[in-house]
């Protein structure tokens, strides 16, 4: 466990699986007191385990990310765990791709609940004690596709690209708080998984082979969670080397 860096609590959203899991993992084992949301706990249990054995400060609780009250409660439990947040990583997504014209309706509603809704109630639930408390770190995952759309990504990029925004109004509005956008490239991790449009998902499994671990997106969120209180690492993009 390295102890070198200044402890805080840090909450992520999103980290049974992928980016999010592997954040925890990276923050835990640096030393900070990390809580983990989602919505399959059997997972966050035994992460949380496995990182308590090494000596790790963590804890874990239901998070869905659509339900504001499941948000603010989150939130509750973190403070009275580990005390005030300085930091949260808003990482849950989902990206079921499809063509505009299959019409899955549902599916575009599901990203817009959970991509943009969810960034949402995550800021909702931290803003007032980091106002209050003149300090905090706000940390939004967005994606390549918050900068260029591509064919069946419409509504995922739509989404991708309100985290940007959302993320860049906060920092116009706030001289105390930090906030930090991160924009993966292709990453490992169990996202493509929910692809239901066939045509989508095959397209998919070409960008998969050149995809980055997602210890690569954990490190970029630490080097922003690193940095001293007046230093705002507004966005960092990180993509594989060869893609194009
Ligand atoms: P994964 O599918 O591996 O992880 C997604 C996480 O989001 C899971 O932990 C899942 O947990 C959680 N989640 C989904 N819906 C909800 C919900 N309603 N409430 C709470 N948690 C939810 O994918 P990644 O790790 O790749 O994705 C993490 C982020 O990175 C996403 O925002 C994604 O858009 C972004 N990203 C990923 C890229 C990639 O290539 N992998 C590229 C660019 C951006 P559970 O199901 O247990 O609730």
């Amino acid at each position: 466990m390295n102890t070198s860096t200044l402890s805080k609590t840090v909450l992520i959203t999103g980290a049974s699986s992928g980016i999010g899991e592997a954040t925890a993992r990276h923050l835990v084992r640096q030393g900070h007191r990390v809580v983990l949301g989602a919505r399959r706990t059997e997972r966050l249990q035994k992460l949380a385990e496995q990182l308590r054995e090494e000596g790790g400060q963590v804890a874990f609780h239901a998070l869905d990310v659509t339900r504001l009250d499941d948000m603010t409660d989150f939130v509750a439990f973190a403070e009275t765990t580990f005390g005030p947040v300085d930091t949260i990583v808003n990482n849950a997504g989902v990206m079921p791709l499809s063509p505009l014209n299959a019409l899955k309706v549902d599916e575009w509603d599901r990203m817009i609940d959970v991509n943009v809704r969810g960034v949402l109630h995550g800021i909702a639930a931290v803003l007032p004690g980091m106002e209050s408390r003149g300090r905090g770190h706000v940390i939004n995952v967005s994606s390549i596709g918050g900068h260029a759309v591509s064919p069946t990504a419409a509504v995922y990029c739509a989404t991708k690209y309100a985290v940007r925004a959302i993320s860049d109004g906060l920092r116009q509005e706030t001289d105390k708080i930090r906030v930090t956008v991160v924009s993966p490239g292709v990453v490992e991790s169990e996202l493509a998984d929910a692809i239901s449009d066939t045509t989508a998902r095959d397209a998919m499994k070409a960008f998969r082979r050149i995809a980055l671990q997602p210890e690569a997106i954990a490190r970029a969120i630490a080097y922003a969670i690193d940095q001293p209180d007046d230093v705002d690492v507004s966005e960092l993009i990180v993509r594989p080397t060869s893609s194009p």
